[in-house]
């Protein structure tokens, strides 16, 4: 018989911390902390395979599920010594989410089942506490009625409200027991007068809605977006944990915490936490208290603290990684209730896994998988500008607990939806709210910055926002915020909806109006385990880069060359003497405006100081490293004005009548340009573009050369189709060379080879390969024509093709991440054959592609020589690269590797 329902308690677990998929990173920590002995109340987990069941049935259970769970929830009942629904001494559960991977808040838990009016009576009885009994019983008929029936929480809240106000208490922790008893009334008339049934008394009947509800939970709005956006896929659906409950808001011995092993933000190695007596379970990650940190909680609770303490201890050692924990404290005693790897900000992550490393508590090739590109990406998260800095201190308008490092300067809103409209129109934005649920996920993902008034470091703005790395400020307390006027004050200032503020989350200071951020200075660790990365990776990475500006930025990431040098982009700007650009622009018009092989060679004669000019700092910038030109590539008409006023200018200014120029325009009009006059195509009908270019390039060497400066000129033909294409254009180009190299009484090496972007070319690879020197394959001409899916167009409807709540059709969208099946099949095909005839034939990749992790690791497994990526994606590709390679050694894989030739000149 399949097992649906894994038991744990008591010393002993039926699963363990490795059964993450089937149990969820909750129900695996539960086991796993019971199995080595740490304080774990009772419970049963049932797993992720029945909510797959379940949702794919028609929200109909398995048919064992039934007698799995009796049978489960006997043996709770003998491990407790006590009886769900007994008048006199009550089980009472919790019944809580967890999927493999952690999605903080996104679905839901319902606390203190079990309660009916004869076991909230007995609960007060044995307790000797009436209040806590009743305020126990008012959180679950709320929790029951929302979570399960899905009645409005802001029509609960309301009723919470009114009863404060008709007996006249602010807070909560006011309330007495006739409060909540009164609550608990008129939460069941409401409920009654919505559903037109009783509220259940039966904690069966509970327990069975409760699990429902959990696995209905995993299909939320809220939860497929985190999903979304967090690229969670491949999961089966959340578990569900059913367990004895423990209570932190029993009295001033109790309450209830999350902490941290090592602190999230820094990274560095003390204990982290916030703690709040007398509270209960969701309390500190709502972040509606402002909590207590660790250290006070030693004072107050020492006994308790040290035990806590030890048990951080072994989590840390057991789990091999930085633990975020949840725990409460009844009546003194310790309970953990949850374990799991914790999140933590991107420069976190460096110091951790290198200083774990270090301390010999995981290997370095562990250290290297820790990281994700994403951490790397948000390792570039900008800080406030010390010019902006002069006079900060009159600028601040409050400060608060820093939850997420980085600097943000965004216009106020406050809601999460008017987040998401206003950045549509391309507004920066800073979502302020009191404090965040998981329904603002959405605002709090597009907004630049998160700053709530209430929440420690572990309340659910602060985990999410460290999840995306987005700053985040919480616990601003002085913060006054009036969603109606939409407005907050704070000492003595008023920010209005659409003001601009600025956050400096590493600090937790809000100034008022917009400030210049700047890239932040990158921490040791991160350069200490790229150091590592490199020793690793077999592959090259090299960059794609178009002006010496960038060239040198990629090799300070540490581009080792350059894959991609798209020259047109030089035609419209001069990135050096912009005052220039317009004389460069005229020059490529004057040349496709011309109607005569002399007339183009006299325009294209004015390009060529330019181009020579660019191709000379871009060598320079990467002396000693392999840069990869490729020759003209988009159609013509992207370079010549389409309105009448423009033409006219553009004739008057090179001298010929404007109806030449519209003309010319005309003629240059495609109904297909992406598949039509492009690439090298123009080289083929146009052989004196290619003979400026070339010569621009070897001239630019010949001088890099005598200037002591190592080139390794490769010239790139784009968009080839066909071996005979590629022998004219390689014969031409060699010619020039040669008759360049002649002139100047010199001589440089070089190679040509060309991009992979069309199928046929792929598929006549061997073919290709007996003339070219070298393949790129231009994945994003290479995803289009095979997937014959305009890159430009195309997403307008892909979203919804990697939308698992839509069509769900593509895991990822292909212009982003490789199509391992059809491209990829493409690539592999290409790269066989274009090495059984040419096998000293160099392989690399220049399209997106280059620079996106999972994309990268493709490239290794199929043997390229190197990837190239933008500038700033350099990092992730050479992380990727590492990662590639360990993987492949702990799969204990076979694959023929490309000769690792000497670093400089292999990549
Ligand atoms: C490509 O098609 O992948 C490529 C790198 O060329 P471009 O993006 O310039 O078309
Ligand atoms: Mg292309």
């Amino acid at each position: 018989m399949k097992r649906y329902v894994y038991f744990f308690g008591a010393g002993k677990a039926e699963g363990d911390g490795d059964m993450r998929e089937v149990l969820g990173g909750k129900g695996a920590g539960l086991a796993e902390m019971t199995r080595i002995g740490l304080p774990v109340p009772a419970g049963f987990t049932i797993t992720t395979e029945t909510c797959d069941y379940y949702l794919k049935h028609e929200h109909k259970y398995p048919a064992e599920l039934r007698g799995q769970v009796q049978a489960n929830l006997k043996r709770l009942e003998k491990a407790t010594g006590k009886r769900l629904g007994d008048p006199k001494d009550p089980l009472l559960v919790s019944v809580r989410s967890g999927s493999a991977r952690s999605m903080p808040g996104m679905m839901e838990t319902i606390l203190n089942l079990g309660l009916n009016e004869k076991c909230v009576a007995a609960l007060a009885k044995n307790t000797k506490n009436e209040r806590f009994a009743y305020d126990a019983y008012r959180r679950f008929v709320q929790m029951y009625s929302s979570v399960v029936i899905g009645l409005p929480k802001e029509e609960l809240e309301h009723l919470l409200r009114e009863m404060k106000s008709r007996t006249g208490v602010k807070d909560d922790t006011q309330v007495t027991a006739e409060g909540w008893r009164e609550l608990v009334k008129e939460y069941k008339q409401h409920f009654k007068k919505k559903t037109g049934k009783d509220f259940p008394e039966d904690p069966l009947e509970q327990l069975w809605g409760a699990i429902g509800a959990v696995f209905e939970s995993w299909m939320a709005e809220k939860a497929v977006t985190y999903r979304r956006v967090e690229k969670i896929i491949g999961l089966l659906g959340t578990a569900v944990n059913v367990v004895q409950m423990v209570f932190g808001n029993s009295g001033e011995n109790s309450g209830t915490g999350v902490c941290f092993t090592r602190d999230p933000s820094s990274g560095e190695k003390t204990f982290y936490g916030d703690f709040l007596i007398n509270a209960q379970g969701e309390d500190v990650v709502a972040g509606i208290r402002t909590p207590m940190h660790l250290n006070e909680m030693a004072k107050r609770m020492p006994r308790v603290y040290t035990q806590l303490e030890r048990v951080r201890d072994i989590l840390e050692k057991h789990y091999r990684d930085m633990q975020d924990m949840e725990f409460t404290v009844e009546e003194g005693k310790l309970y953990m209730l949850q374990t799991r790897t914790g999140k933590r900000a991107p420069a976190a992550t460096f110091r951790m896994a290198v200083d774990m490393a270090n301390e010999r508590l995981i290997s370095r090739e562990e250290a290297i998988l820790r990281v994700k590109p994403e951490d790397i990406e948000r390792l570039f998260y900008p800080v406030i500008d010390a010019k902006s800095r002069v006079d900060l201190q009159k600028r601040k308008l409050c400060e608060g607990i820093n939850a997420v490092p980085g600097a943000a300067t965004g216009r106020v809103v406050f809601s999460a939806p008017e987040a998401e409209e206003w950045a549509q129109r391309g507004e920066k934005v800073i979502l302020v709210r009191r404090e965040t649920s998981p329904e603002d996920v959405g605002g709090m993902f597009v907004a630049q910055g998160i700053l709530t008034a209430t929440g420690g470091k572990t309340s659910h703005a602060a985990v999410v926002a460290r999840g995306w790395g987005k700053c985040c400020i919480v616990g601003c307390e002085s913060m006054d915020v009036d969603y109606s006027k939409k407005r907050m004050r704070t000492g003595g200032h008023v920010v209005n909806q659409g003001d601009w503020i600025t956050m400096d989350g590493s600090e937790g200071s809000v100034f008022e109006g917009k400030m210049d951020l700047v890239m932040p200075e990158l921490p040791k660790t991160y350069y200490e385990l790229m150091k590592w990365a490199d020793s690793f990776r077999r592959l090259g990475v090299r960059t794609n880069a178009d002006t010496p500006h960038d060239a040198t930025k990629a090799r300070e990431m540490g581009a080792e060359g350059i894959g991609l040098c798209r020259t047109e982009h030089m035609f419209f700007k001069d990135f050096e003497q912009p005052e220039k650009s317009v004389e460069r622009q005229l020059a490529i018009q004057e040349m496709i405006v011309a109607d005569s092989p002399e007339a183009r060679r006299k325009a294209l004669g004015k390009l060529l100081p330019f181009q020579r000019r660019d191709f000379i700092g871009i060598f320079r910038a990467m002396d000693g490293y392999p840069v990869t030109i490729r020759l003209i590539d988009p159609p013509l008409h992207e370079f010549v004005p389409h309105d009448l006023d423009k033409q006219k200018e553009l004739a008057a200014k090179i001298g010929v009548n404007v109806e030449v120029v519209t003309r010319r325009v005309e003629q240059l009009h495609e109904a297909n340009p992406m598949l039509g006059h492009r690439g090298c195509r123009l080289s083929i009908t146009y052989p004196e573009i290619l003979e400026m270019q070339v010569r621009a390039i070897i001239e630019a060497a010949i001088e890099c050369k005598a200037n002591k400066i190592e080139v390794l000129p490769e010239i790139m033909h784009p968009l080839t189709l066909d071996k005979k294409e590629l022998q004219i254009l390689t014969d031409a180009t060699r010619r020039v060379a040669t008759e360049v190299m002649r002139e100047k009484g010199a001589k440089v090496e070089y190679l040509v080879g060309t991009m992979i972007e069309l199928p046929r070319a792929a598929l006549l690879a061997d073919q290709i390969a007996e003339v070219a020197e070298f393949f790129s394959f231009g994945t994003n001409d290479l995803t289009q024509t095979t997937m014959g899916l305009s890159r430009d167009d195309a997403g307008r409807f892909l979203p919804d093709y990697v939308d698992e709540k839509k069509a769900g059709i593509f895991k990822a969208d292909p212009f982003q991440t490789l199509d391992r099946e059809g491209v990829g099949m493409l690539i592999r095909w290409a790269i066989e054959r274009g090495r059984a005839t040419n096998p000293k034939l160099k392989i690399g990749i220049c399209g997106e592609h280059g620079g996106d992790a999972e994309s990268v690791k493709f490239c290794y497994e199929v043997g390229m020589n190197y990837v190239s990526a933008s500038p700033f994606r350099v990092p992730i590709s050479r992380l990727a690269a590492a990662q590639a390679v360990i993987e492949e050694k702990s799969a204990g894989k076979k694959r023929r590797k490309p000769a690792k030739q000497g670093r400089k000149k292999a990549a």
